[in-house]
């Protein structure tokens, strides 16, 4: 039987060779994913120097969740220490409609920049927002091909935990968004999904291809920072 393998026996993995290709992007842009920048602006302006609807302070390690209409704007500051935040969207008239990272990330990139859109869930494929300003723009993607504000990841949780170290916890950022979204909005734990995580820096290890994270995110996010995003319809966020 071996004699034909090539010297292979087997075990582990039998050597192939493949041809070299070079990369190609999968998607072309669909017209809906390119804002008009400058009417993004204009819009930005607008609600800027319009009335507060509503502040919420989310202590750290909790959730709180907040309805927005079509046309409002959102803005995420960081007011205490140096922290990141785990962001759920559901459309408010039909919560099945929700945030989808993983198109998100298709649509745009790993980490979402300026004049991004935050995508809907399948069938609906709807931009729920827009993201159009980042106090931390300027830091780009370094040299680790670490950025901000990615769609990568889907959020700490106690199963994972578990299974890892094999012990219990309570206390993750899912916990956090299944105990805002039963108490505020009647959802259900299963309502949660994958995040866009704003304000962590992270990225993909160049060889093994893992996620990776800065733990010294704080040198990168402190007091102040801050995002905006527009609202494409009546949404809840979390
Ligand atoms: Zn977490």
């Amino acid at each position: 039987m071996a004699a034909n393998n090539g010297g292979w026996c087997g075990r582990g993995f039998k050597h192939r060779t493949f041809p070299k290709h070079s990369p190609l992007i999968c998607y072309n842009k669909p017209a809906s994913a390119q804002v008009d920048k400058t009417l993004y602006d204009d819009k930005r302006f607008k609600s800027l120097t319009g009335e507060i609807v509503e502040t919420v302070v989310v202590p750290k390690r909790s959730a709180r969740t907040w309805t927005m209409q079509t046309g409002d704007l959102c803005r995420i500051t960081v007011s205490e220490g140096s922290q990141v935040g785990d962001v759920n969207f559901w459309n408010l008239d039909n919560t099945k409609e929700r945030f989808y990272s993983g198109k998100t990330r298709q649509l745009h990139s790993t980490h979402l920049k300026v004049y991004d859109r935050l995508w809907s869930n399948l069938p609906y494929l709807r931009p729920m927002a827009t993201f159009v300003y980042d106090s931390l723009a300027a830091y780009g993607i370094d040299e680790d091909g670490g950025s901000l504000h990615d769609v990568i990841g889907t959020r700490c949780d106690d199963y994972t935990y578990k299974l890892i170290t094999g012990n219990d916890r309570v206390g993750s950022c899912h916990s956090s968004l299944t105990k805002a979204v039963i108490e505020e909005r009647g959802l259900k734990e299963e309502d949660v999904h994958d995040v866009w995580n704003i304000f962590m820096c992270t990225g993909f290890t160049r060889v093994s291809i893992e996620e990776f994270c800065y733990i010294q995110c704080f040198l990168i996010v402190g007091y102040g920072s801050y995002i905006l995003y527009l609202s494409g319809y009546s949404t809840i966020f979390l």
